[in-house]
Formats: C-alpha cells, sequence, structure tokens
C-alpha cells in the first residue's frame, strides 16, 4: 500500500507528498480525526514515502515493493517505531525507551519516524516528558501523534506541532470500499457507512452488534408507538443494552430508522433509505405520523445521545426520554 492506496484523505496526503517534494517536512505532526478512520494507515505510508528506496520517493509517494518499503509493513524497521497505548494508557516507560532509541541516528533511513498512536491518551507527566522531544528534536526526526481530538492534548504540545486534520469519509466511498473490498452487500454497507461516523474502522467493529439489533422490533414496538402505558416504559429501559457503548450504537440506530421515516413522509418516490429492506413497515407508519412528530423524536433521541455520551446517568436520561417521547 501507498498513499495512492488510501482511501480518502486526499487534503492531508497532498499536503505530506508537497512536504517531502519541497522538502518542508517538519518534525511533529499531529493527526486529528475520528477513531479507525485510517490516521495511522496515512502515518505508516508517510513513514514508507520519507524513507523510500524507489523512484516513487522523488513524487512524494513509496514505491511499495523496495526492501525499506517492505520492512515497515511488516513492522521491522528499525527506524519507524509505532507506540500503542498499554492497555489504556501509553506509559512512561514506552515514552522514555522511544527517547532512549532517538538519541542515535537513523540506522539505515533516511528519516526516523516515531508514531504515537493515541496522543490523547498519556499517562500523566508524559506529556513534560515528550514536551522536551518536540522542543530539541533530534535531527532526522519526524513525531508524528495521532489522536481523536485536541480536548486533552496540553497547548504546550499542540502549539509544537503541525495540526493536519483527517474528516469523516463519505458515506457513498465508505459503502463503495464496504462492498468492494470487503463483501458486504449493499443494504448492509450503506447501514454501516451510515452508522460508523465516516470511519473505515468503527465500520468493521460494529458489524457484529449491528446483525444483533433487531431493527424491525424497535421500529415497530418501540418508535412506531404513540404512547405506551407507563410499565412498558420502564421494561422498555430495562430491555435495553446495560454497556453504554451497545446503547449508544442501538440509539444510533433508531435515530436513523426515524431518518428513514422522515425521507419516506416527505420524498414518495424511491427514497434512498439505510434501512431499504424495511419500506414496507415504513409506509404505513410515514402515512400514520405528522412530520413535526417524527422531527420531535428525533431531536429527543439526540438529545438523549448527547446526555448519555457526556456521562450522564443513563436509566435517569432514557426516563426521561421515553417520558418525552409519550407526550409527542
Ligand atoms: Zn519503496
Amino acid at each position: 500500500m501507498s498513499f495512492k492506496d488510501i482511501l480518502g484523505h486526499q487534503r492531508p496526503i497532498i499536503l505530506l507528498q508537497r512536504a517531502i517534494k519541497n522538502e518542508k517536512v517538519v518534525n511533529s505532526y499531529l493527526f486529528l480525526g475520528n477513531e479507525g478512520i485510517g490516521k495511522k494507515y496515512v502515518a505508516l505510508q508517510f513513514a514508507k514515502a520519507l524513507n523510500c528506496l524507489g523512484k516513487e520517493s522523488e513524487g512524494g509517494d513509496a514505491c511499495d515493493h523496495c526492501s525499506s518499503c517492505k520492512k515497515i509493513d511488516h513492522a521491522l524497521h528499525p527506524d519507524v517505531l509505532v507506540i500503542e497505548p498499554e492497555g489504556q494508557y501509553i506509559k512512561v516507560d514506552q515514552v522514555r525507551q522511544m527517547q532512549r532509541q532517538l538519541a542515535y541516528k537513523p540506522y539505515e533511513g533516511r528519516h526516523r519516524v516515531c508514531i504515537l498512536t493515541a496522543a490523547d491518551r498519556m499517562a500523566p507527566y508524559i506529556p513534560n516528558t515528550l514536551l522536551k522531544t518536540l522542543e530539541e528534536p533530534p535531527l532526522h526526526t519526524v513525531i508524528v501523534l495521532l489522536a481523536n481530538s485536541s480536548r486533552f492534548i496540553l497547548p504546550t504540545i499542540l502549539s509544537r506541532c503541525q495540526t493536519i486534520r483527517f474528516n469523516p469519509l463519505p458515506i457513498p466511498l465508505l459503502s463503495k470500499w464496504l462492498m468492494e473490498g470487503k463483501g458486504f452487500n449493499e443494504a448492509e454497507a450503506h447501514l454501516l457507512a451510515s452508522l460508523s461516523e465516516g470511519s473505515p474502522g468503527k465500520a468493521l467493529e460494529i458489524q457484529e452488534e449491528i446483525h444483533q439489533i433487531p431493527r424491525e422490533e424497535l421500529l415497530i414496538d418501540w418508535i412506531g408507538l404513540k404512547s405506551l402505558p407507563i410499565e412498558r416504559m420502564w421494561n422498555w429501559v430495562e430491555s435495553l443494552p446495560s454497556q453504554r457503548e451497545n446503547l449508544l450504537l442501538m440509539l444510533e440506530v433508531a435515530k436513523t430508522l426515524l431518518r428513514d421515516l422522515v425521507v419516506v413522509k416527505t420524498l414518495r418516490k424511491e427514497p434512498n433509505l439505510i434501512h431499504s429492506d424495511l419500506l414496507p413497515v415504513m409506509e404505513p407508519m410515514a402515512a400514520k405520523w405528522s412530520l413535526s412528530s417524527l422531527l420531535k423524536r428525533m431531536e429527543i433521541l439526540h438529545q438523549t445521545t448527547l446526555a448519555i455520551r457526556s456521562n450522564a446517568n443513563t436509566n435517569l436520561a432514557l426516563e426521561a426520554m421515553m417520558l418525552s417521547w409519550a407526550e409527542g
């Protein structure tokens, strides 16, 4: 694989290739973007392009078959270090060991490249240890920090790095990749792409869970009911997944079901649905519901998801949601 084989992310790739061609590569980069979006792939192709022995390196890409490219692909290149968190966090020892390695010149590459994959999940004190390296970078060294957001990164570190943002991939592009590259059918690919927030890694990660979500029941028994007796409401809350991540995924699925109902309601001819297999169930529902009720439910779901994401008590948030649901 090289830059030209990467799915999407054209802007970051153009920036990095231009830096290589113009010999303007800086010492520290921060790649920011959602989990699983492809930051690490791009960082590895960058390391390959920086050290490639083939002609392609003149154009800022990797040849993908010289000894340097192959070693990086197999994680055997002595000058390319990838630091992953051990457990939840990157630990002090890992960063100190990296710093010891940086004290020597590159063994065989033109550039030594250190990729820290979870720069927003570093144990306390590490940022200060790392800052010294970023302030006085060893020669021929490029440090690439990867993070989902800049929220947990110290401003002193941010100011030392050139930030490159990775946007979510467009749904059609991700769907196509899931169909052509991973063998999903069109409906599955569209559903996964829509729920993955533009992240190929997340799309593959949630495929198992998605299969276990009873979409039709969710649509008929939950979204479709105007009001529920209070005991049934609490039964519903209790039947929802207790793990926060699974619950959030289910709420996201519920959002896409509601979104489809709105589409069926407003665009009658051949609507482009995420859950196209459920169209026969949706049509009578869409006819029965007013647009404002559907939009109100979408808003309630959205607010509930936000509350749960920011660590609100899950049961309370769901009960509040069900009460607002019953009113609408
Ligand atoms: Zn090469």
